[in-house]
Parts: C-alpha cells; structure tokens; sequence
C-alpha cells in the first residue's frame, strides 16, 4: 500500500502515477486509490469503514477530499488516483464535510467512553479528537435516547449495537475474509443495523466465531466478554495446532488477557480460529493443573473427577511421577508385549518434542504404535 516515493522525478515509469497531494508530489503505483497513495506517503487522511484487507467501501464519507477537475467532494478510498491529478486533503469544504459527517455518527452514538471497555483504544474517539470535535458540537446534537438491546449470546463476545457507526467492516470481514457471511446490515435509516438471518441471536447463526468482526470493529460494538486492556503486547505462536499462525498477545499483570492474529504474518495474515482468538483463558485458570497428580491408594474409577480431583489424586514431584510411568510401561510390556502399547503425540508440541517421542516410542518401547492428534 506504500506509496514509492516523494521525490521529484520528471518521467513518469509505467505503472507508475505521479500526482500531487497538499502540494506535495507523490508517486504512487497503478490502481491504487487516493487514500492508499496519500498514507503511503504519510499524508493522513481519516476514515473509520476503510481497512486496507477489505474492498473499498465508503460508508463514512470521513475520507472527503478535493481534487482538481472534479465537482464536489470525493471520498479518496474509492477515488482512483490518476497521472497529473492535484489532490487537497484538508480545505474549508473538507473541514466542514467531515465535521458533519462526524456529527452525525456522534448523534447516534452513546456518550459512554469512561466506562466504555474500548476507551482509548477507539478509533471513533481517535478521529473524533482528530477533527476537533468538542463539547459544544456535542452540545448541538439531537442525541438519540433510543437504547438497543446488547447481544449477550455468544459465549465468547458481545455485540452492542449502541456503539456501532455502521462501518460494515465486521460484515465484510465476515464475507471477504472469513467467507461465511453470518452477519450483514439489515434494515433501513434509523432502524438500520448490523443482524444475523432473521435477526437471531449471533449464537443461534452461522458464525463460526473465529473472532475476525471483533478484531475489525473500530468502537466497542463488538469486544470479548469481560475484555481488559492490555497494558502492552508480546509476539508469539498460537500453541494449538501445527499451522502456527503467529499472534500478539495482550499482556496484563502478567495475565494474557487478549489475542490478536499478527497481520503481518505470511502464515495466518492476521487471521485466527476460535481456539487461538479466545482459547487462552486455560493459561491463567486456577484449575490448571501445574504438578504431576498420581491415583491415591483405594480410589477407584468410579469416582468423579470433576471438581473433586484432590479426593482423588495427590500432588507429585516430576521424579516421583515419571518413575511410576516407567515402572507402569515395563510391567504392561513385560505381560502384554510392546505392541499392547500406543502412543499419541500432539501438533502443541514442537517438531523436536514430537521426533522425539516417536523415537521413544520405536526404540525404548518397541512399538510403531506411535500416531498424532491435531486436538490432543
Ligand atoms: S465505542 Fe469509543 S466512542 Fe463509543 S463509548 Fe466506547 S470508547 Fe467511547
Ligand atoms: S459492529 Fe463495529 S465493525 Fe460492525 S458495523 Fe458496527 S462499528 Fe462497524
Ligand atoms: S466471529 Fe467470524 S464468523 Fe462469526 S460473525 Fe464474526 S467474522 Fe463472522
């Protein structure tokens, strides 16, 4: 999406498009669009519906700009850039533009930013503050007094419709990212909004819930259930599957309390299923097992496990525990034979871990009952 360069070169390459923005010449490469050319050489321009993995849609009008030859305003993410074109981003007639396009979303939108899960990290407060927008706009709005009913049934998001601005990157990130199209804006003027088929519930649809809406959604109309901010992120690998999709884990307290697909990752793009977008609550779980258990003497099968598994195992050292498996495979070999033996590895494990296990299990154990479980 970068635009090639700023500097001045008379001749105009193929494929190649000389224009000028803010009287700033900019070269930029064939197709790409006036918002495209104008960031790439670090000219800003705001939007909220544009997302650079998404067609150009043009849905907020915060992208107006003025441009030499044509009538009117015209908004840059679907304005094609031409040779020889003179672009300004910022005049009175574009000021004024967006102000109202501003004020219109704000109309809509509740005042609830303090409490709001998404504060600072808004990008509709971000360009709100961008274009100045204050208490006296605030003031001259007629805010709307209608309250939406918050789609709780999801059980790893929600869905406020108060918060939406109708941006429709989570419907088109549904459709031209994830390609299953459980979502899509229903309804019209005042009564339009984003809605499942019939208007069910998000739980009752056809989301797969691999999450791609949420990581899309500029306000705090589509957050996971009990979101906290991070205070920073790490970089790492999501450790459920043998894809390896690479991820930015959000970090609190020591607690990992969001996951985001790295979008620059050649592997996932940016992308995640379930698991790897809202899996990750096992690593901080006071249930988590983090010392080997061994059967207690007399207790049998019967007994229940769940949520009584102290009746039932003791704690143990890894010695203590690895010493009894030990003793437990020798004694089943020595009865059974080594083909009575089986083995399942895991795609959590690293290529090293898993090599090594069959090896164990070839030439310690004896077997070539040695398999893989992409859900172990
Ligand atoms: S979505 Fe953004 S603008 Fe709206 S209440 Fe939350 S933080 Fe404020
Ligand atoms: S839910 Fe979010 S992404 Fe979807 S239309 Fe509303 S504001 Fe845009
Ligand atoms: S979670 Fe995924 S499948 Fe479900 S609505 Fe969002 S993008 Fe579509």
């Amino acid at each position: 999406m970068e635009a090639i360069s700023t500097t001045a070169k008379e001749t105009t390459k193929t494929g190649v498009v000389t224009l000028t923005i803010n009287g700033k010449r900019v070269e930029a490469r064939e197709g790409m669009t006036v918002l495209e050319a104008a960031l790439g050489a670090d000219i800003y321009i705001p939007t909220l519906c544009h997302d650079s993995d998404l067609k150009p849609y043009g849905a907020c009008r915060l992208c107006v700009v003025e441009i030499e030859g044509m009538r009117g305003l015209v908004t840059a993410c679907t304005t094609a850039i031409e040779n020889g074109m003179t672009v300004r981003t910022e005049t009175p007639a574009v000021d004024k533009s967006r102000h109202i396009s501003m004020e219109l979303i704000m109309a809509n939108h509740p005042a609830d930013c303090l409490t709001c899960a998404k504060n600072q990290q808004c990008d509709l407060q971000r360009v709100a503050h961008y274009l100045g927008i204050n208490q006296e706009h605030f003031n001259r709005l007629r805010k709307t007094k209608r309250v939406l009913p918050i789609d709780k049934s999801h059980p790893a998001f929600d869905r406020d419709p108060n918060k939406c601005i109708l941006c429709a990157k989570c419907v088109r990130a549904c459709q031209e990212i994830t390609g299953v199209g459980a979502i899509d804006l229903a309804y019209r003027g005042y009564d339009a909004k984003v809605s499942t088929f019939a208007d069910k519930p998000i739980h009752n649809s056809i989301c797969e819930s691999c999450g791609e809406c949420i990581s899309r959604c500029p306000t705090g109309a589509l957050l996971p259930k009990k979101y906290k901010q991070p205070t920073h992120y790490v970089k790492s690998i999501c450790p459920y599957c043998g894809v390896g999709c690479s991820v930015n884990l959000g970090i609190r307290s020591n607690e990992i309390v969001d996951v985001q697909g790295d979008r620059g990752s050649p592997v996932n793009k940016g992308g995640l299923c379930v698991k790897g977008r809202f899996g990750f609550d096992f690593i901080s779980h006071p249930s988590r097992l983090t010392k080997p258990l061994i059967r207690k003497e007399g207790k049998g099968k019967d007994i229940q496990v769940n949520g009584n598994f102290r009746e039932v195992f003791r704690e143990a050292t890894w010695d203590e525990a690895l010493d009894l498996i030990a003793w437990k495979l020798t004694q089943i070999k020595e009865k059974h034979g080594a083909d009575s033996i089986g083995v399942l590895s895991s795609a959590k494990c690293t290529n090293e871990e898993n090599y090594l296990l069959q090896k164990f299990t070839r030439a310690v154990i004896g077997t070539n009952n040695i398999d893989h479980c992409a859900r172990l």
